[in-house]
């Protein structure tokens, strides 16, 4: 895996969206996950996550905000994407962060742009990688295309 990059000031514009987003939405055990992405074009899309009751059904932030990039522009591609955390009333640290993309929005993402940049954590600030560094040996079903 290639060192991380720094993030830069697109790259704080994309964490600031998506902080925004789960600040205007959060309910605590319902929204606590807020995702931003940029696409191939230039347009910020938003999302949050859709906990439910019946757990299955529930739906990742980045999800979220790549179906509302969809419905607006089509295939438009990722070129940058981020998901952000808003901790519990009980929890001592009350900062919004930068959270890892799970194993399933990474797969996803991959699958909408194959060069997609991530913003992850890296110790205290963030950094940006390739969403393949992320998905070594990435699930195919068939023969390698
Ligand atoms: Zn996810």
């Amino acid at each position: 895996m290639k060192r991380p990059a720094k993030i830069g000031k697109g790259d704080k514009e994309l964490i600031a969206a998506a902080t925004a987003a789960i600040k205007q939405r959060y309910r605590d055990d319902w929204q606590e996950v807020g995702a931003a992405l940029r696409t191939r074009s230039g347009k910020i899309f938003t999302g949050i996550n859709l906990d439910a009751y019946l757990g299955r059904m529930a739906v990742c932030a980045e999800a979220v905000a790549l179906g509302r990039a969809f419905v607006d522009l089509g295939d438009a591609g990722i070129e940058t994407i981020v998901a952000v955390r808003h901790p519990s009333p009980d929890e001592t640290n009350q900062s919004i962060k930068v959270v890892s993309p799970c194993g399933a929005c990474r797969e996803l993402i991959f699958d909408y742009d194959r060069n997609a940049r991530v913003i992850v954590p890296n110790g205290k600030s963030a950094a940006a990688v390739p969403i393949a560094d992320l998905l070594p040996n990435k699930y195919t079903r068939g023969p390698e295309r």
